[in-house]
């Protein structure tokens, strides 16, 4: 971090400055110019009150140099890092990319083992399926709940795929986390602190959506919860953001994943099917997510989509699906990956 001082700072200003920076344990460097002053402050500045500094007298501005998320940053860790999921220990965020399918929500059992079984025979390595969901209208299906649960324990006996299920409250985290391979904290829940707390307490590994009008560095912030309160396996997912656009139902940014891969170790996972809610643009922005490096995808997949208790418009048939990861392969092995 960096203090700019105004031009004309005197050396009483400069070292009431000084003094503050000593005060948050740094240590100061002061650099006189020829117009202006600048501090150069050294240790760790994450528990730093900025404001402080900032309403000094004289003070122009703060230039920080670290981000303010640490476990997650790059800073912190050069190498990346790798989630292994479920019973066969798929590894998230190396060479293979992952893909997770499946419903949006657990609706009984013949729909999930007919999905389950077609998402496995494709190549998926997880099944997604929430038991509980978080609706919009509390007059939506909202979820089977614990049947819902035991209903994922069977699919994955049946096909040894990863379990990803979404825990949408701090009530539910045990039992969810009893039965997922992989804690998913909704768009919604982004910013739910004590639940990115428990999260981070829960055992398993989480998926972490960004939240519809994140910015990058709340996202990451987020991850720093999780991984601040122990766990460190935690998997980011890009679901598309809340933008003046109306022909999609968000708008998916892809962007995010050479913004990320140059700010944080942790894998990063695309959601076309929200980050759409069309189902006839999720095998582009799949094909898409893929040769911009992503470590793996989120689909939504439905053996009935026109009857679908939740985001049926959006939902591929498991032959549509088939048919994109023959697809998905050749792209991902054209950029080095393998699916
Ligand atoms: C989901 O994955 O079904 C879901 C509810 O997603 P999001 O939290 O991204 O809206
Ligand atoms: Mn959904």
């Amino acid at each position: 971090m960096i203090v700019v001082m105004k031009p004309g700072a005197t050396e009483k200003d400069i070292q009431h400055v000084v003094a503050l920076v000593r005060d948050f344990g740094l240590k100061e460097h002061v650099i006189h110019g020829t117009d202006r002053t600048v501090i150069a402050c050294i240790g760790d500045k994450r528990m730093v009150d900025k404001g402080a500094i900032e309403n000094a007298p004289m003070v122009e501005k703060i230039v920080p140099i670290l981000a303010p998320y640490k476990m997650a940053s790059v800073e912190v860790k050069r190498t990346r890092t790798e989630v292994a999921i479920g019973p066969k220990k798929f590894p998230v965020g190396g060479k293979k990319i992952g893909v997770i399918a499946g419903p949006c929500a657990v609706e009984g059992r013949d729909q999930l083992l007919r999905v389950a079984e077609a998402v496995a025979a494709a190549g998926a390595i997880g099944l997604r399926g929430g038991a509980y969901k978080p609706r919009t209208s509390p007059y939506s299906f909202q979820g089977l709940g614990e049947e819902g649960l035991k209903l994922l324990e069977e699919a994955r006996n049946a096909t040894g795929l990863a379990i990803v299920t979404e825990a949408t409250g701090l009530e539910q985290m045990d039992a969810v986390a009893e039965v997922a391979d992989v804690v998913q904290i909704g768009a919604r829940n982004m910013q739910h602190y004590p639940l990115l707390e428990a999260a981070g307490k829960c055992g398993k590994p989480v998926l972490l959506k960004r939240g519809p009008s994140a910015k990058i560095d709340e996202w990451l912030l987020a991850c720093e919860y999780v991984i601040n309160a122990g766990n460190h396996q935690v998997i980011l997912c890009e679901r598309g953001i809340r933008t003046f656009e109306n022909y999609v139902r968000n708008t998916l940014a892809l962007a995010v994943i050479p913004a990320l891969r140059e700010r944080t170790h942790l894998p990063v996972i695309i959601d076309p099917s929200h980050g759409t809610g069309h189902a006839h643009m999720v095998p582009s922005m799949c094909q898409a997510a893929v040769a911009a490096g992503a470590d793996g995808l989120l689909i939504e997949v439905h053996h009935d989509p026109e009857h679908a208790l939740s985001d049926g418009a959006q939902s591929l048939t498991p032959d549509v699906f088939a048919e994109m990861m023959k697809t998905l392969k050749r792209i991902a092995n054209a950029v080095g990956r393998e699916i």
